[in-house]
């Protein structure tokens, strides 16, 4: 009996004619995502992505993987036999025996994409149900609330027997909808962003300011594990690390204490639309979340986008922080989030910091530095490390 997992697809089969090059994406994120766990047959046929073990690939790891996949939105274990009534219940017999033998009441529901097939859904279900009843006695025919549902699929290739479904991540291939270069702070907020943003089909390249010796040398791994945890959802990433340091002590030994924040958030905004440019990326995304913080009031963020033509994206605005908090969890990267390492905000957060400022205000209270200068001084010193689901998280 060969196992197979059936993936199906959400919002890319309604995508017309981009749907070619959205499976496209999808299957060559399954294969890098599986190529570590072992040889899997990956193929698409009617909007269904098969994953069929090869050499005795670990089918419970990748269907686990699979589940963190953006574009699939239903997945299901299933055997596969010939397109033969008889050969169905048998299977269905061996393979959902425990389930059969555990559940009190069960119904059976049958599809056929493969018209050509002799018995409508109906019969099959009443012919398969039929038998199933007689071989589990114990277990009863029950139509309209049953405790297990057992699925018949009459495909193109084969006919498929599962159990229930599990849910996806949904969303839509991560590269279906461009690059975009995302903040990545050890906080609890931006690989919520990250993560957000990833499922809509966008590819993040992670970047982190860091203002060694004012943060540690810890709060620099805890960022890259964060990136290393998103790496299921978002695939392999280069994470770069920018040196601020240079620029925090300038801002603060020159400029008005009361602007320190903001000062600091345009310079990382400048920062990430050279790296944007750099790497082909069309957004900014970060963990702003309305009002959370001074420098989170409308006044605030327009100063610090000012500063850049590309758009900011903050997929968190709206959100609660009990929401923000639940998804980290979900997703899970709250427990190393919450890991009590300085970031580079709070080293030097002003006592008193303006909360509703003017653009010019900003503009010339920075107007001392040699913007350019540090600006391109700390992306020469960009170090770059490379995060990926084949290696341990450390
Ligand atoms: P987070 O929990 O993501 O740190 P936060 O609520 O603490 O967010 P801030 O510290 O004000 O908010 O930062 C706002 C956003 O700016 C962050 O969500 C992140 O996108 C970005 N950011 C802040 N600090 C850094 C940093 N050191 N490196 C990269 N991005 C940062
Ligand atoms: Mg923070």
């Amino acid at each position: 009996m060969n196992d197979i997992i059936l993936c199906k697809l959400g919002e890319i089969v309604l995508k017309g004619l981009n749907r070619r090059s959205f499976e496209q994406k999808l299957l060559n994120n399954i294969r890098k995502r599986l190529a570590h766990l072992g040889s899997y047959r990956v193929y698409c046929i009617q909007s269904t992505i098969y994953v069929e073990g090869e050499n005795g690939a670990d089918m419970d790891a990748a269907f686990e993987a699979l589940k963190k996949i953006f574009g699939i939105i239903k997945l299901e274990r299933a055997a596969a036999c010939e397109k033969d009534k008889d050969a169905i219940v048998a299977l269905a017999k061996e393979y959902l025996k425990k389930d059969m033998l555990r559940a009190k009441s069960f119904k059976v529901e049958s599809k056929r994409s493969d018209k050509s097939f002799p018995m409508t859904s109906i019969e099959l279900s009443q012919y398969v149900g039929g038998e199933l009843a007689e071989a589990f006695p114990d277990t009863k025919v029950d139509v309209h609330d049953p405790e297990l549902t057992v699925n018949v699929e009459i495909r193109d290739l084969a006919a498929y027997v599962h159990g229930p479904s599990v849910n996806g991540a949904g969303g839509m291939p991560v590269g279906s909808n461009g690059i975009a270069v995302t903040l990545l702070s050890g906080g609890i907020d931006s690989p919520v962003s990250t993560y957000m943003i990833a499922r809509r089909g966008v590819r993040p390249i992670p970047v982190h300011f860091f203002s060694f010796p004012y943060t540690s040398e810890l709060a620099k791994e805890k960022v890259l594990k964060l990136a290393s945890l998103l790496t299921e959802y978002c695939g392999n990433m280069t994470v770069e690390i920018v040196p601020f340091t240079h620029i925090q002590e300038e801002i603060k030994f020159n400029c008005p204490e009361e602007f320190f924040t903001l000062i600091m958030r345009r310079f990382m905004m400048r920062i990430a639309e050279r790296i944007a440019k750099d790497n082909g990326a069309k957004a900014i995304v970060t963990g702003e979340n309305l009002g959370q913080v001074a420098s989170q009031t409308m006044e605030a963020m327009t100063s610090t986008q000012a500063v850049t033509d590309l758009p900011v994206l903050q997929p968190l605005i709206g959100m609660d922080k009990e929401d923000i908090i639940r998804s980290a969890r979900r997703i899970g990267t709250f427990e190393t989030s919450i890991l009590p390492y300085e970031d580079c905000c709070t080293v030097f957060t002003p006592k008193h910091p303006r909360t509703k400022p003017k653009v010019g205000e900003v503009a010339a209270a920075e107007a001392v530095l040699d913007i350019e200068a540090l600006v391109n001084e700390a992306v020469a010193g960009i170090e770059r490390v490379k995060v990926s689901f084949a290696e341990d998280a450390t």
